[in-house]
């Protein structure tokens, strides 16, 4: 229920469902705007307590350590969209909570996700819900190959993925997904065809209580074992796809009355049409390039559209790469550190393990220089 209009004063805590990078970012945003912030996850010593003002380490179903949270903040946010929805619901019985928790509902399930994008007019690879085995061959005709087989839940980074080169391969995809057992429900997985895409992009939109929608310009992102490596800025699209692109993340943000920001990734094909592929109600890691090309930055924008204050339009003056920091990557940060056109943004992570992001460095490329 999104029933606030009055806008949070300065010295006001904002509250942030989950712990991590981009709860870390989102706190030093809403730090600079006089707010105090208080992050709640399950994580112990996570990136985003080291610079919050207040941290509640509880499982996010703790229902005595929610109902402290929700008396100790004035509204609510969330740095990832896998929250449980009943948590969204019982907080937002009690304070504002900025996206709502209708918009989780959608953004957690691949499969209402495609039906949303499909009721917007927007569209996806061809797709098919897979229930249990037997519909995956009947999925394969609607999809050819080849497809990828998707966990409607919880899959992120590639994670509950397989790929189907041949109808041969489905048996093998059908154990990899479900590790042998039989799904107690239904809409367990979807079937994608597997677009053979010329470059993956995303937009960010802001959209206020008050439904004023500010766009950030496309990024055009790059994947790394289905991790995202870099992002860019300009994508290397032509006006009327980026255009096309901007129109679906509008209708996207407004279809669903969102308060807050939302990224969508879509693929551009080889004739510029482009299809959705997933949204996130939140920050964006696409989205990270924001923080030093110029103008208001994705977490400042989604502090003033949770707070009620206006948004901004970003003016970008450089050119940009986002380059990731994962695992290992770290150990590049003395080159980053001596270059004149990177800004490092570390996450206060210990531990570099494999494919951890740990970081990112936006590399700028200042007009006219
Ligand atoms: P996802 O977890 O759905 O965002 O997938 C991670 C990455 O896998 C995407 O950014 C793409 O690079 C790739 N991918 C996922 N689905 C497809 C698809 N249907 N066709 C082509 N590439 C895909």
């Amino acid at each position: 229920m999104d029933r606030e209009t009055r806008p949070l004063p300065p010295g006001a805590t904002i509250g942030i469902l989950g712990n991590g990078q981009l709860g870390r970012m989102l706190a030093l945003a809403a730090a600079r705007l006089g707010y105090k912030t208080h992050v709640y996850g399950p994580d112990k010593d996570s990136p985003a307590e080291q610079v919050a003002t207040a941290s509640t380490v509880a499982a996010y179903e703790n229902a005595a350590a929610l109902i402290g949270f929700a008396a100790a903040v004035d509204a609510v946010t969330f740095e990832f969209e896998n929250v449980p929805v009943k948590t969204a619901h019982e907080l937002s019985s009690r304070l504002t909570v900025r996206p709502g928790p209708k918009i989780l509902e959608i953004a957690q399930d691949r499969i209402k996700e495609k039906q949303f994008f499909a009721a917007i007019g927007a569209g996806t690879p061809a797709w098919a819900i897979v229930n249990q085995r037997k519909d995956l061959d009947s999925a394969l005709q609607t999809t050819g190959t080849p497809a990828v087989l998707k966990t409607a839940r919880l899959g992120y980074d590639g994670k509950g993925q397989a790929k189907i080169k041949t109808p041969g391969d489905a048996d093998a995809a059908w154990a990899a997904i479900t590790g042998g057992k039989t799904p107690a429900e239904d809409g367990f997985a979807v079937l994608e065809a597997f677009v053979d895409f010329r470059c993956e992009i995303s937009v960010i939109v802001a959209r206020a209580a008050d439904g004023q929608v500010v766009p950030f310009e496309p990024a055009e992102n790059e994947h790394s074992n289905h991790i995202l490596s870099s992002s860019f800025v300009p994508a290397r699209i032509d006006p009327a796809t980026a255009k096309a692109a901007l129109a679906i993340a509008t209708r996207a943000a407004e279809a669903l009355d969102l308060v807050g920001l939302l990224a969508v990734e879509m693929f551009v094909t080889a004739s510029g049409d482009v299809l959705c592929n997933e949204m996130a109600p939140r920050s964006h890691n696409s989205g990270h390039w924001t923080m030093d090309a110029g103008g208001v930055d994705q977490f400042e924008q989604l502090v003033r559209a949770v707070a009620g204050l206006p948004l901004l339009t970003p003016v970008r003056h450089a050119d940009v790469t986002m380059v990731n920091l994962i695992g290992d990557d770290v150990n590049k940060l003395d080159r980053y550190l001596k270059d004149e056109s990177a800004r490092v943004h570390l996450y206060g992570k210990s531990e570099a393990r494999p494919g951890r992001k740990m970081g990112h460095v936006n590399l700028l490329k200042t007009r006219g220089r």
